[in-house]
């Protein structure tokens, strides 16, 4: 597994294809999660922590936007949906 990676591929395809087809945040972090992890995340309504970097936040919305994470008590959680689509996480 090349973690990272993904977000380096992220940035080719933006130059490559004209359109855009995800949001690309200018975070320096980008997570890459493996797609099993990601589809049960979303299917138990998990939420994304930026500050973990990991999944903290049980039963939040898919489009949930900064929950309190009960792991560091930051408003920094996202729903699992939500954080891909903002390009907090990335699929590995
Ligand atoms: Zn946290």
């Amino acid at each position: 597994m090349m973690a990272g990676s993904g977000c380096n591929a992220q940035k080719l395809e933006a130059t490559k294809d004209k359109k855009k087809i995800q949001m690309t945040n200018t975070k320096p972090t980008c997570v890459a999660v493996e797609e099993d992890e990601l589809r049960e995340a979303i299917d138990s309504y998990q939420g994304w922590c930026t500050n973990c970097q990991a999944f903290t936040h049980d039963s939040s919305e898919p489009d949930a936007e900064n929950y309190e994470c009960p792991d560091c008590g930051r408003d920094t959680v996202y729903g699992a949906e939500q954080a891909l689509l903002l390009g907090k996480i990335t699929l590995a």
